[in-house]
């Protein structure tokens, strides 16, 4: 009888276990765990170090390996080595009392080997499923040795190009920056349950990007109007995509560091954005919480905690001090208990408890990184995100034939190619601009190099502006003769290539700038070079908007090309031939100096605005030594075709209520070449109880047009698009007059208006 029972008990139990959903069954695995742990191992859970001291084949018995044996850690990053990532989780699954396996996190911000452009050239390809795919390309490479989880995307809105980290996001728009947010998310994570997708964190949460005066870490101060209308878009977009993770950022907020902000953590995050993942901090951001003048380490890691904290990358405040604050009562342990719980479920959700070696698969580390396929995606994706500034004459595409002179620091530097925040790159798989044209052009044409110039004249900045192993070779010469020896070449070619701007390393963590010209010992040679009366093309290397109005005035042809990553170089050479027409669009203003900064598009009117196309006029909103006009208006640039837009058509110009609104216009190519173009929708709300932007981009298409082709492109409007956070935080809309603009850029569109009732 007894038997019996216990046989139907089990029966029911098993049949319980099937019915649940797939949250029950991880709350049920979870609670099972959790009951096992001592409140040591659960505080362990939360601790992420770098790693560490680890040496192949010593895992065991490394000051790191001893710390995970106690089961003092939740998970580790930055380790690229699929070996000592195996060796690691095997000390992890084997010799801690608990069994429970480590996250691997990695900086895999624009693609692992394969090196993609730097986030911000990415965003120029205004192209969701391309930049969904370098996410899924860096996310499957990143899996095959041994990744779990990566610090991506960076979605911080930034309209300071002093702020070095620019780079690393989507430049200035929050409803491009949130479909960016979106597609990158998608793209990491997909199925989480198939061993080539891995868990995204969003960063850096929140306004990172704000940082006062372009200084990296400073001190934001934001209104909630425009903390919710124009920054924090993006990292809910993130959110809504179901990133699993979000990283505190390092600066404080109206008053309060990120990693102590409750509002944001757990009052926007959690409760209003329904965000279900966890927390971690950006490196020593508890730590940091002292010097920003919080209290002692104990203080501040219980700040963090509270704040909705659950992991401490780096510092070990939560390790050394949350078990004293627990019984001091200044935090609970349910605080505790449900930190470890979200990092457990993290490591449930991909499949580590089934399967901790599930990203340890050696074949796959041999043939599915830095491939021939993958390789060819990036190329084609960088040459997608260049965007061209100016082409007078037609100087570009370059004839497939003569001598082409290649000069300039930039032009035969590999290690440069990946730019910023390229953790797992082999620099000697780069490919330079040189070696991009050499091999492209084959014995069509001749090709002749010289450097021209060094990096800058400063050889201290240069060193600090080449980390990372990202060295430009320095040549000791007198600038001048640099310069004659360029000169010389360049007066036996037929055109000139100059490969100018900025390192890699002068943009990405800790490289701000005041001076966003281009070095000046680069400008010399530049002007050298113009007056050999060649023609000159400019290959701006950048990871931020410079000012270059005087080489927009003088020079006949600019490629911007960022930092293209792995392949730029033959990126660089398909664009420079023809072979690839230019697509990519601007997503940040480019300043004529560095005194209009912040300049953006979707700026607000004053109550002395200055009429359009005007310059000084006295007791109105201006400069008196500039115009308030950028040198390249966002989401700006041009191709080797042309294209022109017919006036917009809308399916009405009064409405009521949720009607939609559709607005068409009709594109074509007039030029003599295929190419793509972005369109882009932006809207105004003209009358308000809130003053709004004088325009917003609302939506964008990028089609494809054969010469003489024509397409008409439609965009649908509802009322979601004209809500807006207003003073007392309420999202809405208000009736009256909206002006519709629709074109190739923020400035030249075509204009259509309507009245919208309630
Ligand atoms: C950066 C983060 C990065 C982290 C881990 C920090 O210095 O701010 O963006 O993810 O380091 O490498």
């Amino acid at each position: 009888m007894k038997r019996s029972i216990i046989i139907i008990a089990a029966f029911l139990l098993t049949q319980f276990a099937m019915a649940q959903t797939p949250d029950a069954k991880m709350k049920t695995f979870v609670d099972a765990l959790m009951k096992k742990m001592t409140l040591d191992e659960k505080i362990g859970q939360l601790n992420l170090p770098g790693s560490g001291d680890i040496v192949t084949g010593q895992a065991s018995n490394s000051d790191i390996g001893k710390k995970i044996k106690e089961g003092k850690v939740g998970g580790l990053f930055n380790i690229k080595s699929l070996e000592k990532i195996k060796a690691v989780q095997k000390v992890a699954v084997e010799e801690s009392r608990l069994k429970i396996p480590l996250l691997f996190g990695m900086d895999v911000i624009h693609g692992y080997e394969t090196v993609f452009p730097i986030p911000l050239g990415l965003s120029c390809t205004w192209d969701m499923k391309a930049i969904e795919r370098s996410a899924q390309i860096a996310a499957s490479e990143a899996s095959a040795d041994g990744i779990c989880w990566t610090f991506s995307p960076m979605v911080d809105i930034a309209r300071d190009p002093r702020w070095g980290r620019i780079a690393e996001g989507n430049g200035e728009d929050a409803y491009l920056g949130s479909q960016i947010a979106k597609a990158m998310v998608k793209g990491y994570q997909g199925d989480l349950s198939k061993n080539n997708n891995i868990m995204a964190c969003v960063k850096h949460y929140a306004l990172y990007g704000a940082a006062e005066a372009g200084r990296d870490y400073n001190t934001t101060d934001m209104s909630l109007t425009r903390m919710f209308n124009e920054y924090l878009p993006p990292y809910k977009g993130a959110v809504d995509a179901g990133a699993g993770s979000v990283m505190a950022s390092f600066n404080d907020i109206n008053g309060v560091p990120a990693t102590a902000n409750k509002f944001l953590m757990t009052d926007v995050l959690r409760k209003q954005w329904g965000f279900k993942g966890f927390v971690v901090t950006d490196y020593t951001g508890i730590n940091e919480m002292e010097a920003h003048g919080l209290g002692d380490l104990k203080t501040v890691s219980a700040l963090a905690l509270n704040a909705g904290i659950h992991m401490d990358m780096v510092g070990e405040g939560f390790l050394t001090t949350l078990k004293k604050s627990l019984s001091e009562g200044k935090v609970t342990q349910q605080q505790i208990e449900s930190a470890c719980r979200l990092i457990l479920e993290a490591k449930y959700k991909l499949g580590l408890f089934d399967n901790p070696y599930k990203y340890c698969d050696e074949n796959r580390a041999k043939i599915e990184v830095f491939t021939d396929a993958n390789r060819k995606e990036a190329r084609q994706i960088a040459a997608d995100c260049f965007v061209l500034l100016k082409n007078q004459n037609n100087t570009l595409p370059l004839k497939k034939s003569g001598t082409i002179a290649v000069v300039g620091p930039l032009a035969d530097s590999k290690e440069n190619m990946p730019g910023t925040w390229s953790v797992a790159a082999n620099f000697s798989k780069a490919t330079s601009v040189l070696t991009g044209l050499k091999e492209v052009i084959g014995d069509k044409a001749k090709i002749l190099y010289a450097k021209g110039s060094n990096l800058d004249a400063d050889a201290a900045f240069e060193e600090r502006a080449t980390m990372f192993g990202k060295s430009i070779k320095r040549d000791n010469r007198p600038a001048a003769d640099i310069i004659a020896e360029a000169v010389s070449i360049a007066n036996q070619s037929d055109v000139i290539v100059a490969a100018l701007g900025e390192a890699a390393e002068m943009t990405g963590e800790a490289s701000s700038r005041t001076n966003l010209d281009i070095p000046e010992v680069q400008k010399d040679l530049l002007k050298a070079l113009l007056k050999t009366s060649k023609p000159v093309v400019l290959v701006l290397f950048t990871g931020r908007p410079l000012t270059i109005k005087w080489e927009n005035d003088n020079v006949p042809a600019i490629l911007n090309v960022w930092f293209g990553g792995s392949e730029a170089g033959y990126a660089v050479a398909d664009v420079l031939f023809g072979d690839v027409n230019p697509s990519g669009k601007l997503t940040t203003t480019w300043p004529q100096n560095v005194g209009q900064v912040p300049l953006y598009y979707n700026y607000k009117m004053t109550g002395r605005p200055l009429p359009e196309g005007k310059w000084f006029q006295k007791f109105r909103s201006n400069y008196l030594d500039v115009s308030n006009d950028p040198v390249y208006p966002f989401g700006y640039g041009l191709s080797y075709t042309s294209f022109s837009y017919s006036d917009i058509k809308l399916s009405s110009s009064s409405l009521k209520g949720n009607q939609t609104l559709t607005a068409s216009v009709t594109v074509t190519n007039t030029g003599s070449k295929d190419g793509k173009e972005v369109i882009q929708l932006y809207m105004r709300d003209v009358i308000g109880t809130n003053s709004r932007p004088v325009k917003e981009l609302k939506g964008f298409q990028k089609i494809e047009l054969k010469t003489g082709e024509s397409k008409t492109v439609s965009f649908n409007i509802t009322t979601a698009d004209l809500k807006y956070y207003n003073t007392d935080l309420k999202y809405d809309w208000e009736p009256g007059e909206f002006h519709i603009m629709i074109g190739g850029n923020s400035k030249d569109v075509k204009f259509a208006k309507v009245n919208w009732a309630k």
